[in-house]
């Protein structure tokens, strides 16, 4: 059993994580600005008594103890990144100074979540980790994705200069349960006009592609990869099934049976056109897949937003 710091953990994927780790019998400490992160996604954990929440912003320096740390503190849709843009750079700058130095000082190894977005608007397909990438780095997207792209040089280099134990993900398009309805990220969009009898917003043509993980096989890749000993990546993980957004919006229509129109609006600058992982290296050093289609993830996702709509939470 291990203490298990977890930054960003009130977010979508850091409450899932922290639902995992403590159905695993490790102490979590839970670590947010509630920026993005809500209250309500951890609150069936206040009482537990492996369970601690901090409010905290990572870009401060943080004096706990641990043995491994999940840093997942960053807000990942462009609508929040793009809010207060250099923000979003401190927190994946000196917030990741920060929690690598906290590292440092208790020795405990750290996952870093990273982002499909390090390649920016791809020029090979499907994305390897070989692959360096093509970021506009002063486009609106750049307070992310070279944000991460910091970050990853920053944990590569407490790890050579200081020994630190980093482990870094590469997460591609991830959704589930939680995810904020009026954070602008695609998923949450459609299924909420679905299922409010609103018109499907698609950007540009709708045939620019994403490939979506659901969060359960993503927390269960990120687990694997924190505790196995020999790689320390980046690997990517997400699901290599792509998907336009047109194909999306038209399976969201048919679970739903909503009757909703499309309706097309400008397309956002720099948005990537394709995006799709290889996984081959996941395979390999984690023996790890998807293992949830995108039918089922959607339905579990709908299902979820119906009950928020139905008793009217925030
Ligand atoms: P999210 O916005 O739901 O969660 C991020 C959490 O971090 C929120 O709870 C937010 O309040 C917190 N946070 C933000 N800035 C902070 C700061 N300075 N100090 C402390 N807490 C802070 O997003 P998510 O989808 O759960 O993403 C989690 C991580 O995974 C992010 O780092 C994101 O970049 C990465 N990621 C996610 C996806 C995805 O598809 N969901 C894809 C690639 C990478
Ligand atoms: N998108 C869309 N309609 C929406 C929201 C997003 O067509 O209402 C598109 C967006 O332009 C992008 C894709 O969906 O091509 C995924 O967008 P999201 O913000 O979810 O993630 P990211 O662009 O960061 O991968």
């Amino acid at each position: 059993m291990t203490t298990v710091l977890v930054t960003g953990g009130a977010g979508f994927l850091g409450s899932h994580l922290c639902d995992y780790l403590l159905a695993r019998d490790h102490d979590v400490i839970c670590v947010d600005n509630f920026f993005t992160g809500r209250k309500e996604n951890i609150r069936h954990l206040i009482g537990n008594p492996r369970f601690e929440v901090i409010r905290h912003d990572i870009v401060h320096p943080l004096f706990v103890e641990a043995d491994q740390i999940f840093n997942l503190a960053c807000p990942a849709s462009p609508k929040a990144y793009q809010h207060n843009p250099i923000k979003t750079i401190k927190t994946s700058t000196v917030g990741m100074v920060n929690v690598l130095g906290l590292a440092k000082r208790c020795h405990a190894r750290v996952l870093h979540t990273s982002t499909s977005e390090v390649y920016g608007d791809p020029l090979i397909h499907p994305q390897t980790e070989e692959y360096w990438g093509h970021v506009n780095p002063i486009g609106p997207r750049s307070c992310y994705d070279e944000g991460k792209r910091v970050a990853e040089s920053l944990c590569i280099n407490y790890h050579v200069s200081h020994d630190v134990g980093v482990r870094i993900i590469r997460i591609f398009n991830t959704y589930g349960p939680r995810m904020a309805p009026d954070d602008g990220r695609v998923i949450s969009n459609f299924i909420l006009q679905a299922l409010r009898g609103e018109p499907i917003t698609i950007y540009g043509d709708g045939e620019q592609t994403r490939s979506f993980c659901y969060v359960s096989d993503l927390i269960e890749g990120m687990y694997r990869m924190m505790n196995q000993e020999t790689d320390i990546g980046p690997i990517n993980l997400g699901n290599p099934v792509e998907n336009s957004m047109l194909e999306l919006a038209e399976k969201i229509l048919e679970i739903t049976g909503s009757s909703s129109k499309l309706v097309y609006e400008e397309l956002p600058k720099d948005d990537p056109q394709r995006r799709c992982p290889d996984i081959t290296k996941a395979r390999s050093v984690l023996d790890w897949e998807p293992v949830v289609d995108l039918k089922s993830g959607l339905t579990s996702t709908i299902d979820y937003y119906r009950t928020r709509l139905a008793t009217n939470a925030k």
